[in-house]
């Protein structure tokens, strides 16, 4: 289940709201649990973004970009 990050327009808290992709697309009702406000906005976090896409940028995978970047001194 994905992991919605928002941060609350009134005091500034970051939160984070569980919610189905179908929960999601309903729309989530955001309550801040500092000051209850729900006025919020998205946050979109660097986790998220390493997490959630694939064919992102993938290190130490094999791949060779070069003769410098696995020592190819023969
Ligand atoms: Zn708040």
């Amino acid at each position: 289940m994905p992991v919605y990050e928002y941060r609350c327009r009134k005091c500034g808290k970051e939160y984070e709201i569980r919610a189905s992709m179908s929960e999601y697309a309903k729309g989530l009702k955001t309550v801040c649990p500092e000051c209850g406000s729900e006025e919020s906005e998205r946050v979109i976090s660097l986790a998220a973004i390493l997490g959630g896409a694939p064919g992102g940028p993938s290190f130490g995978a094999g791949g060779c970009g070069g003769p410098s970047c696995c020592g190819g001194g023969n």
